[in-house]
């Protein structure tokens, strides 16, 4: 799970990393009372899961003349399309310099990795990419508890001994929260010593509940619901609605929709044993996906009955067109249902996928 700034900064600060003193609000009215805490000029950051959110105009600065009427604006604005429900108002550090460092696993190598680039800040992207040299790495045993200080020179190069310091710590960070990814861009230098200017932590999943971290993610509207009724439920941007059973079944149908030329608008799993109330539901929500086009039913019955399949399908009553493929347990009931109520059935989930492709133009 991917931790939000604020969260991933109180994590680094345990480990003795240093963050900017802040206030996090979920609304204006909260700032007043809390003036004290905050003093100066401040930065005022938008706590949305997004990358590139500066330049997404999720970061802004302001004074303590104009911090409200600021933060009001950021509440206002949506980043990338997503809605701000929490801002983090930050005092404003006086920088001087801005590295980047990154932690990650080597796959192939099964070693931890270090990522660091003297040029740190929102460019890094542009930055490695025009200069191949500009990110340094180093990777080392998985062991060892500290970067080797040998190491940790290489791949800072000039930079104070605090850097170093700092990027060790974010070791230890990575290393104690069971994390896939942790990241300072940028890790800066001030006139009053280093801070993690920005945070970003993903730790990994299967750690979540060891790490005492809820699962606290703002779901939208249709992963709520998606959760309600126990579906695995992603919700993509393509223009064909998928329903599978299985992870697999509905894995390898959105792998054939891309082999076909066509973009899957979702991947919904309705799991095992579904009956007809859960395929309706299966299908409304896939119907309210706003880029849908067609719908594309792929159900095994096994435990499933395709009959209970059929049943959910013609209750849905959606307008968006479906497309059905089923096979196994009480199959040709299913299809006689569906066919009395002229929905379109074919034979192999790869007709259903080709046709879909098609009607969805
Ligand atoms: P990101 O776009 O989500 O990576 O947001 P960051 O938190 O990294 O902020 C974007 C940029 O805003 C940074 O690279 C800095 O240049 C600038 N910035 C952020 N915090 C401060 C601050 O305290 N002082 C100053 N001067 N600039 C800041
Ligand atoms: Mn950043």
């Amino acid at each position: 799970m991917k931790l939000l700034e604020y969260e991933a900064k109180q994590l680094f600060a345990q480990e003795g990393i240093r963050v900017p003193k802040g206030i996090l609000i979920e609304k204006c009215e909260e700032i007043p009372p809390r003036r004290n805490e905050i003093s100066g000029k401040v930065v005022i950051k938008a706590q949305v899961d997004v990358g590139g959110r500066g330049k997404a105009g999720g970061v802004l600065m302001a004074d303590q003349d104009t911090v409200i009427e600021t933060t009001r604006q950021l509440f206002n604005t949506r980043i990338k399309d997503i809605a701000v429900q929490r801002i983090l108002i930050e005092e404003r550090l006086d920088i001087q310099h801005e590295y980047f460092v990154s932690i990650t696993i080597d796959r192939t190598k099964k070693q931890p990795v270090i990522l660091f680039a003297e040029t740190g800040g929102v460019d890094i992207e542009e930055t490695a990419q025009k200069k191949k040299d500009a990110i340094r790495s180093v990777s080392f045993s998985p062991l060892l508890s500290d970067v080797p200080p040998f190491l940790l020179r290489e791949l800072c190069g000039d930079a104070p001994a605090d850097i170093l310091k700092t990027v060790n710590k974010l070791y230890h960070v990575f290393c104690h929260k069971d994390a896939l990814l942790a990241e300072i861009n940028p890790l800066v230098t001030t006139p009053n010593g280093v801070y993690a200017a920005d945070a970003k932590l993903i730790v990994d999943d299967n750690s979540l509940a060891r790490q005492g971290i809820a699962i606290n993610r703002d779901l939208t509207e249709r992963e709520r619901e998606a959760e309600k009724h126990g579906f695995s439920f992603v919700e993509l941007d393509g223009t064909i609605g998928v329903i599978g059973n299985g992870a697999g079944l509905t894995m390898s149908t959105l792998d054939l929709i891309e082999y076909y030329g066509g973009k899957a608008s979702d991947f919904l799993d309705v799991g095992g044993g579904a009956d007809s109330e859960r395929v309706m539901h299966a299908v409304r929500l896939v119907s309210g996906v706003p880029s849908v086009r067609v719908i594309v039913v792929n159900l095994l019955g096994g435990i499933t009955r395709c009959d209970e399949v059929a049943k959910g399908i013609i209750a849905s009553g959606v307008s968006v067109p479906v497309i059905v493929r089923i096979a196994g347990t009480n199959a040709e009931e299913g299809q006689r249902l569906l066919a009395e109520k002229g929905y379109e059935m074919l034979d192999t989930m790869d007709h259903v996928v080709k046709k879909a492709v098609e009607v969805a133009g």
